[in-house]
């Protein structure tokens, strides 16, 4: 203890609490949460390579993405204060004013939004395709400029399947970096691919109980650097305790993922039985276009399901939501209770009409994020507000 303590009187004291030193050897089996914004250097150490201020590192956060580098086979991992924070600190680290980006429309809209509207402020030009015309891209690319392919799998909200050995392909072939989103597919799928990147969205499987905003960007080391150093100066980063908590979700990550999987295929299977219910897209599903690719890539088929009401159940997606009683009408996946949203409403606004379509979203159609209720009470609960 500090021999000074017994002089420093009230407000000094508080401001200065004893420290509890713990006997080397003697550990707690959870890592404490350094709920702390600075820490004071050691002399013996070049100050750069210690913990100083928790913007730039911290060992909680650190614990963290040690913890999604080694589960997602990656070389290392920098976990940012929510999935977009992760997405733009991505773009703006590997690209510059000059280049340009190629993605698909089937995409998370804000993530659309943001290469759509503000990469152009930075000269950064893009070409949105579609991943049901994938034969495409190669003609996309524009040499020495497109530094990089963005693409998700499967697509938020609807599900569809990227052929993602292609896009493998085609980018090596022109020397294009490739960023992944897999936050729908979760945290321990496409570990084999060799994508550059694999971004994700903690706030979703990862945390999994909805009270956390967290992102993370997995891939290879140099990438990495380059992605952190960004972030340094956007400053988008994680609170320790947040990043306590989804390391304490992801303990019972894959229990949480089976589980909902398995209750996924039950609702997916009775939702495309229903007479009143079309379109049910669940890449689990025989009838989904993506199923063989789908089989192919992933070892685990998801907990989300879309699907279309017919137009005799509601006067639109947005009002069945309200029949529900038991599944709660709010954005967002991945958590333990089951969610549910109109897919025209909230994720395709900003989407031509034409596009709209073809990707099967309107008026009736609807994303649906399977929690860990039991089987039977979500099905109860869609059958009440069907009939
Ligand atoms: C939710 C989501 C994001 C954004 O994550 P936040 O943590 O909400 O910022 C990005 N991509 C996909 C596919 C998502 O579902």
């Amino acid at each position: 203890m500090n021999s000074n303590r017994n002089k420093w009187n009230i407000n000094t004291k508080l401001n200065h609490p004893v420290e509890v030193i713990l006997h080397e050897g003697n550990k707690p089996l959870v890592q404490p949460i350094y709920q702390s914004a600075k820490f004071a250097p050691t002399e013996n150490v070049p100050y750069w390579d210690q913990f100083i201020y928790s913007r730039v590192s911290n060992p909680t956060t650190r614990q963290l993405e040690l913890t999604l580098a080694e589960i997602q086979n990656r070389e290392d991992c920098i976990v940012l204060g929510s999935g977009m924070a992760a997405l733009t600190a991505t773009f703006l680290a590997l690209l510059q004013s000059g280049d340009h980006i190629i993605t698909f429309r089937e995409l998370y809209k804000p993530a659309r939004t943001y290469i759509r509207e503000f990469l152009p402020r930075y000269q950064i030009e893009n070409t949105v395709l579609s991943l049901s015309r994938i034969d495409e891209l190669e003609a996309a690319i524009i040499p020495g400029k497109t530094k990089l392919i963005h693409f998700e799998s499967p697509s938020n909200p609807n599900l569809d399947i990227a052929d993602i050995d292609h896009i493998l392909a085609i980018a090596r072939k022109f020397g294009v970096l490739v960023s992944m989103d897999g936050t729908f597919a979760g945290l321990h799928q496409h570990t084999g691919f060799d994508i550059d990147v694999m971004i994700h969205s903690l706030t979703k499987f990862a945390n999994g109980h909805g009270d956390v905003i967290a992102g993370s960007v997995a891939g290879k080391g140099q990438l990495i650097k380059k992605i952190r150093e960004m972030s340094i100066y956007i400053g988008a980063t994680p609170d320790p305790h947040s990043c306590y908590l989804v390391e304490r979700g992801l303990k019972t990550y894959m229990l949480r993922y089976e589980r909902q999987t398995q209750t996924s295929l039950k609702i997916a299977e009775f939702l495309s039985t229903h007479p009143k219910v079309k379109n049910v897209r669940y890449p689990g599903l025989l009838s989904h276009s993506g199923h063989e690719l789908a089989k192919k890539q992933m070892k685990d088929m998801g907990a989300v399901i879309a699907f279309e009401i017919d137009e005799s159940v509601a006067l639109s997606a947005d009002k069945f939501c309200h029949q529900l009683k038991l599944i709660q009408l709010t954005v967002s996946i991945g958590s333990t209770e089951s969610i549910i949203c109109s897919t025209g409403l909230f994720f395709a606004q900003d989407l031509a009409p034409e596009d709209q379509r073809e990707m099967g979203i309107n008026n009736f159609s609807l994303r649906l994020s399977i929690g860990l209720e039991d089987a039977q009470d979500l099905i109860q609960d869609l059958k009440q507000a069907l009939d």
